[in-house]
């Protein structure tokens, strides 16, 4: 038996594994969508070494290896936008809900 993956951030057990790169995609046609001048700042500031997080569980869109759960990903980026545009902050929490406010 594999033991289940963990998040490599806050160890909890990945129940929803979507890959940082998915995620990504996903984040960055949200905010495009919200407030572009965003974008720029986004891709350069960009939270997470993405490549560092593909192991150990399957991403279920595209296949991925990853190990970082959708939680902490989106937390980083909810950092992120906190700074930039805190009137995207409530938005951005009811589109990415991965139990953000805990
Ligand atoms: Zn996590
Ligand atoms: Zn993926």
């Amino acid at each position: 038996m594999t033991p289940q993956s963990r998040c490599v951030e806050c160890d909890e057990a990945i129940t929803n594994p979507i890959c940082p790169g998915c995620l990504d995609t996903e984040l960055t046609y949200w905010v495009s969508e919200r407030d572009e001048s965003l974008i720029d700042s986004f891709r350069n500031n960009n939270v997470t070494p993405l490549e560092e997080y593909f192991e150990e569980t399957q991403c279920v869109v595209c296949g991925n290896r990853m190990n970082l759960c959708a939680h902490c990903f989106c937390k980083d980026a909810l950092e992120f936008i906190k700074e930039r545009n805190p009137g995207l902050v409530n938005k951005f929490i009811r589109h990415f809900d991965f139990e953000l406010i805990s």
